[in-house]
């Protein structure tokens, strides 16, 4: 096949001239152009995806369980599958605190810089202020009450209830390998139909992913750059350090403790895991959201990377709900880059704080755009660092949002590997897109 027909260089092609024509569209006065007639094809796209997530997790997760044909073996991989989540998070939140102890960035930042972003993004602080008490205000429990829902059809009315969804699944799983052979045989057809015909859906809206990504692209340059992109650039230049922490913590978690996970739990080498998994990076790049990513991650995940089903419907849709090492590092991050600019010196008790607190505030973060710089407020507080200092950073939030998302989605489906391996469900994937 030649090699621009190949899906990830599509989409590669997509994200390029996105970013081209959002540079040309800020500079040539053509925001409002790309506004109101690029933008919408973006918003399809997600919308698109969005729309056969709770179908997909849904019938893939019924099939799975009753494939599993065994509750003992359910509960098995779900203890594996949060303790290896929880243990992957806990390691990006130390990488991430190790290189922002290292570099320092937050000393390096000039005095009228951070007076300036402090005043210009004032207003945008307060707003996710107010969204992470609310959060708060509701109970220390309340997203464990959550998981259980009232009534079937809310839980399903609402992309954000995944963690429902995905309870109701496993009881009708259950249920369906514990009633008569005879009854339960017609439902498992049809909700292994259901999950074919889904999976095909898939296929058919990867076809506009090129459009989409460059749609994607084009809107975050003009929100992010307006119609002065010099001054986007400075702003990039002051936070420059900042990023870098990000970045290098990111790079240094997927090459060191994904390899590490490969190691152990499979023996597929490194290179083909990011080869299979690749386009859901690409579109995890692109929307900025786990979500919206997850039909893509899941046949990626089935297809390339050789995970059978009944393992890849249970431990990607709990993933991309919980599991978020790209969120949890950049948080880390993020609060000590903070207190150094506001002349704090956080102590090592104050930073294993923030390993606890940002550990729960990644679980509590969802697979949307810029949901990790609100739940980054309860960080702040737990080691008093003024929520105000979100305004120093915001300015880049998206950019490394779109980075961080790759990584959250990496490590659900190098978490998958290493439990499929484990439970002895991992086929050899394909890689024929
Ligand atoms: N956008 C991220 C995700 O969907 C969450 C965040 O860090 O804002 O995984």
């Amino acid at each position: 096949m030649a090699w621009y027909k190949k899906l990830h260089w599509q989409i590669i092609i997509g994200l390029i001239l996105g970013l081209i024509w959002g540079l040309i569209s800020s500079q040539a006065g053509l925001n409002d152009f790309t506004s109101e007639f690029i933008r919408p094809a973006g918003t399809i796209f997600i919308n698109a995806l969005q729309l056969i997530a709770i179908p997909l997790v849904l019938a893939s997760l019924v099939v799975g369980v009753t494939k599993l044909n065994d509750i003992t073996k359910l509960s098995r991989m779900g203890g594996k599958t949060i303790g290896i989540y929880i243990t992957t998070t806990i390691l990006a939140i130390t990488i991430g605190l190790i290189w922002v102890n290292l570099l320092q960035p937050g000393k390096a930042l000039p005095e009228e810089t951070r007076i300036e972003l402090l005043q210009s993004y004032e207003e945008n602080v307060e707003d996710r202020r107010q969204t992470a008490e609310e959060a708060l205000d509701r109970g220390r429990l309340q997203p464990l009450v959550d998981i259980v829902p009232q009534n079937v059809i809310q839980s399903m009315s609402s992309n954000s209830n995944m963690l429902q969804v995905v309870f109701i699944a496993i009881v009708i799983g259950i249920g369906l390998i514990q009633i008569e052979k005879r009854k339960s045989q017609q439902l498992i057809d049809f909700f292994d139909a259901f999950n074919d015909l889904i999976i095909k859906i898939v296929d058919y809206i990867m076809l506009i992913a090129p459009y989409g990504v460059f749609a994607l692209l084009a809107s975050v340059i003009v929100d992010l750059a307006g119609d002065d992109l010099r001054r986007a650039f400075d702003l990039l230049m002051a936070l420059g350090w900042y990023s870098v922490a990000v970045l290098l913590g990111l790079f240094t978690h997927m090459m060191l403790v994904y390899a590490v996970l490969f190691k152990i739990f499979s023996n597929m080498s490194l290179k083909n895991f990011f080869r299979g998994i690749r386009p859901a990076m690409l579109l995890g790049f692109s929307t900025s959201s786990s979500a919206a990513t997850l039909p893509v991650t899941m046949e990626r995940v089935e297809k390339n990377l050789g995970v059978e089903e009944e393992v890849a419907s249970f431990v990607l849709p709990v993933g991309a709900t919980i599991n978020m090492d790209g969120t949890s590092l950049y948080q880390a991050v993020a609060a000590v880059f903070i207190a150094q600019a506001v002349g704090m010196d956080l102590s090592l008790a104050e930073q294993l704080t923030i390993v606890v607190t940002a550990t729960l505030a990644s679980i509590g973060t969802a697979g949307v755009p810029g949901a990790g710089i609100v739940m980054l407020v309860i960080v702040l507080n737990s080691v008093n660092v003024p929520v105000e200092g979100i305004a120093l950073i915001l300015g880049v939030d998206r950019i490394l949002d779109m980075c961080r998302t790759a990584v959250n989605i990496t490590g659900d489906a190098a978490v998958s590997v290493a439990v499929a391996s484990s439970e002895g469900k991992l086929g050899t994937g394909r890689f024929d897109d």
